[in-house]
């Protein structure tokens, strides 16, 4: 029966049904605050958390859903949470499983935002935040105190590069019932299988590889714990960390090239790291495949690949004036955060501002590695380094 209806409700509803059936590669793009139940029945049945209905936008759609099995599915996981960005799945983590008066453990080479919203949750929240050195290995034992509730590991650190052993980490943790969260960015879950190495929550920053162009923010926790997930799922609503369906979408249409694109970053980086190697202006490359990197016997023995990207240490007789001008003087390097895009990027860091123990005198500078020809990125290097003189 057709009700009848004025123009103006017209344009507001419409009686008009696609046909069924139809099928695609893509996704849906499923665009949604309010979801809608069929009956008062089904809005009181269904369960956000077990994912089996449709409740409201911020807990999730099919969009959105999919997204989360596929990239469980990437990392052996069970359970995945997305998250507006990679820093909000740290926070989501964070808030699921500190409280007052309990304690964290952060890497000394932690992806700064992390080891800010540790400094945070110190300085305001009653939680004490403490940093290790990431090579510490089984030596964390000694630090872990019986209010320590989560250790971050980052493997490895994106800037300083250091290869933590994540296993001896895992095992020293779990003897004292201490959770194992992994910042697994760097290697997007493709070189690097974080749950066969004992960690317990693996998130990642799906901005850089799985994105791939340079224009998404997201993030994912990833868990094979039910309760551990639930713990998260609690976060995850009381924070309200919901992701635009576009951008889900967008993600989910960078998968299938993603390992097509990892290993070409890999190999163009490499490359470069090698041709650095051999040049007097840089002292050490800090790149997990190359002995300079410390950590690297461990990624030989934990890791199947390296992605793009990677830092050098450049002799301690440049000044920063002059590494500036060396990296104001790249052309295809253009300057900016984050990685994973089709562009090189170039970044110099204080380091030794950022760290307790840095030892080098010298000024870092990170690359990230893109899609350009590696002939034509190290011919811009070369043409850059006369700047120096
Ligand atoms: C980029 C990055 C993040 C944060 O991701 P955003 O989406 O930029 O917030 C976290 N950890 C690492 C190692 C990263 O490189």
């Amino acid at each position: 029966m057709t009700i009848p209806k004025s123009l103006q409700t017209t344009l507001v509803h419409t009686d008009y049904q696609a046909p069924e059936g139809f099928a695609a590669f893509p996704g849906a793009i499923h665009h949604a605050s309010t979801v809608l139940f069929k009956n008062v029945a089904a809005m009181r049945s269904g369960d956000w958390k077990e994912k089996n209905a449709y409740t409201y936008g911020l807990h999730g759609t099919p969009t959105t859903f999919t997204l989360e099995a596929r990239l469980a599915e990437i990392e052996d996981g069970k359970h995945c949470l997305l998250a507006p960005s990679g820093l909000a799945a740290i926070a989501m983590v964070d808030f699921a499983l500190l409280k007052a008066g309990d304690d964290v453990l952060l890497p000394d080479n932690v992806y700064n935002p992390n080891r800010e919203l540790g400094s945070w949750l110190s300085a305001d929240f009653g939680v004490t935040a403490r940093y290790y050195d990431p090579l510490i290995g089984e030596g964390i034992a000694a630090l872990i105190q019986p209010n320590t509730k989560l250790i971050w590991t980052e493997a490895p650190g994106s800037v300083s590069m250091e290869v933590p052993d994540l296993p001896a980490i895992c095992k020293a943790a779990h003897e004292r019932g201490v959770v194992v969260a992994l910042d697994n960015t760097w290697s997007a879950g493709l070189a690097l299988r974080g749950f066969e190495l004992g960690v317990d929550i693996i998130m990642q920053a799906l901005t850089k590889y799985q994105s791939g162009g340079s224009d998404v923010l997201m993030g994912a926790v990833i868990t094979r714990d039910p309760a551990l997930h639930e713990r998260l799922s609690l976060s995850h609503m009381r924070l309200g960390m919901g992701v635009g369906a576009d951008d889900a979408y967008l993600v989910a249409r960078g998968l299938p090239t993603m390992r097509l694109r990892f290993d070409a970053h890999d190999a163009a980086a490499r490359k470069l790291a090698a041709w650095l190697q051999a040049r007097p202006e840089i002292t050490r490359v800090l790149h997990p495949a190359f002995t300079d990197c410390p950590g690297h016997e461990i990624w030989k023995r934990d890791f199947s690949g390296a992605g793009g990207l990677f830092s050098v240490v450049f002799d301690e007789r440049y000044t920063e004036a002059q590494t500036d001008r060396f990296v104001d003087a790249l052309k295809f390097f253009k300057i900016g955060y984050s990685w994973g895009g089709a562009n090189s990027l170039v970044m110099p860091y204080r380091i030794q501002r950022m760290r307790n123990d840095w030892q080098d005198k010298g000024i870092l500078v990170r690359f990230n590695v893109g899609l350009e020809d590696i002939n034509d990125l190290i011919a811009d290097i070369e043409r850059a380094l006369g700047e120096l003189q």
